[in-house]
């Protein structure tokens, strides 16, 4: 128990994989754990339960890439494209988007991939011995993660994320059709030049692990509490808990880690984040034996094809809409379209859909800091694309951070005032 800790409670708001990762690391710290959300940890309603199960230490490439302005007005034209936005949301989604464009400068990119590297790097180090402490090791294969190109010269532009990658020593190889074959028989052979990751990490069933993770932390004494938080509790200008529909769950310190949600907790601890929520969708194919061994990303189509424990999985799209708004169906039935050129001849029957909101920051990376005004408030989200890999280390950090220790990384890249 670190000396901190002794005694004091801690209130985590929400319970996908960064909340249930934050309230394990804090048991182990000796805090009392209260974590407040409506819905059961690893349930369809989080995002960390569709997602494409991708642990990559070596993700360092974000979003908006230099050339991005160019691309995206063909993206959101092309109905059967990787972007989404209904005219309707063009207000809410528009100073967003101006933001993640700005951040496409290679200048910028440079800096954000370090951020980004600087989490993600450690993602199977916390991982492992985590999962064995939750008897569920079984839940990291270590395959690889594939480009999978229909352009020949495909990985020629790629040329800056490859040197993004390499500069910051992550192992890339670039392969030509027959080493495609060799490495991935199961996919169309349109695909036909790859650049393969060798070192990164696959998850067959992100949701049973955020579920396990869960069980561990209940284990060691986390309290999960199925209530929406309605707002944090102020006293005197200090936070002294979180209000839910069944009263006050007095806290000394609160962890906000309500995914795509957790603006208003943040407004209300004084600082402001450009979040939105970044819908992605998936399918389940559980009949198609394809024989899929690695996550599979198609480079051009921009989609992530993943072996996953109940069948085929084939996620991805971008759609910018309000968090109310119902899932648009049609972005899932374009995932299958991409199956059937990506499988031909699987079984395709019997799709399940899923939509999601990814908690998406313009620069692709999290906030996770003290609130600057609120110094026992910690903020945890605007993981992105990549909040699956980036749980096991912001949990430990949300630790360092509420016994005030030193954090192992350069903490600058995740303040919110970079904003
Ligand atoms: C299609 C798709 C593919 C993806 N692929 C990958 C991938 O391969 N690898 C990767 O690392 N990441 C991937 N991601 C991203 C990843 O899933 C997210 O970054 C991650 O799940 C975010 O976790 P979270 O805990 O912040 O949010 P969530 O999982 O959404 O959890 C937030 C929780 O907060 C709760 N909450 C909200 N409001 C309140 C409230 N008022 N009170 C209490 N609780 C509240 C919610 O109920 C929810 O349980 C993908 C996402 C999508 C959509």
């Amino acid at each position: 128990m670190t000396p901190g800790s002794r005694g004091q409670k801690v209130a985590v708001i929400g319970a996908g994989i960064i909340g249930v990762c934050a309230a394990n690391a804090l048991a182990d710290e000796g805090y009392r754990v209260e974590v407040i959300d409506p819905v059961l940890p690893g349930s369809p309603e989080q995002c960390s339960y569709g997602n494409a199960g991708g642990l990559s230490p070596g993700s360092c490439i974000p979003n908006a890439m230099p050339g991005i302005a160019r691309q995206v007005p063909g993206m959101l034209l092309d109905p059967e494209g990787p972007i989404g936005l209904r005219l309707l949301d063009l207000p809410h989604a528009l100073p967003w988007l101006l933001r993640f464009l700005w951040n496409s400068r290679l200048s910028r990119v440079r800096r954000i991939a370090d951020g980004m590297i600087a989490l993600n790097r450690l993602t199977l180090e916390c991982y492992e011995p985590l999962l064995r402490e939750a008897g569920c090791a079984d839940l990291i294969l270590h395959r690889g993660q594939l480009f999978a190109y229909e352009n020949p010269k495909g990985p020629e532009g790629s040329a800056l994320s490859i040197a993004l990658r390499r500069e910051r020593g992550v192992k890339v190889e670039i392969l030509n059709a027959a080493q495609m074959r060799d490495l991935e028989p199961a996919i169309n052979p349109d695909y036909c030049a790859g650049v393969f990751l060798p070192e990164q990490g696959q998850c067959p069933n992100p949701g049973r692990l955020v579920e396990a993770i869960a069980r561990l932390a209940a284990r060691k004494g986390v309290l999960f509490t199925r209530q929406r938080a309605k707002a944090l509790v102020l006293d005197q200008g200090r936070v002294t808990g979180v209000a839910t529909e069944a009263g006050v769950a007095l806290a000394d310190k609160v962890v906000v880690a309500a995914g795509a949600f957790s603006g208003p907790f943040a407004r209300q601890a004084g600082v402001r984040v450009p979040l939105i929520s970044e819908r992605g969708y998936h399918i389940m194919l559980p009949h198609a034996k394809t024989g899929l061994r690695v996550n599979v990303n198609a480079a051009e189509r921009k989609f992530v094809a993943a072996p996953m424990e109940g069948g085929l999985r084939l996620s991805g799209t971008v759609e910018f809409a309000r968090p109310s708004a119902p899932p648009n169906w049609r972005r899932a039935e374009i995932l299958l379209s991409q199956a059937r050129h990506m499988f031909p001849g699987a079984d395709l029957r019997g799709m399940t859909p899923w939509m999601g909101n990814r908690p998406g920051t313009p620069d692709s990376i999290p906030v996770i800091e003290c609130a600057p005004r609120h110094d026992n408030v910690i903020l945890a989200f605007g993981h992105g694309h990549q909040g699956l890999m980036g749980g096991s280390v912001t949990g430990r950090l949300v630790a360092d951070l509420a016994t005030g220790r030193p954090c192992p990384i350069d903490m600058t890249h995740f303040r919110s005032d970079r904003f």
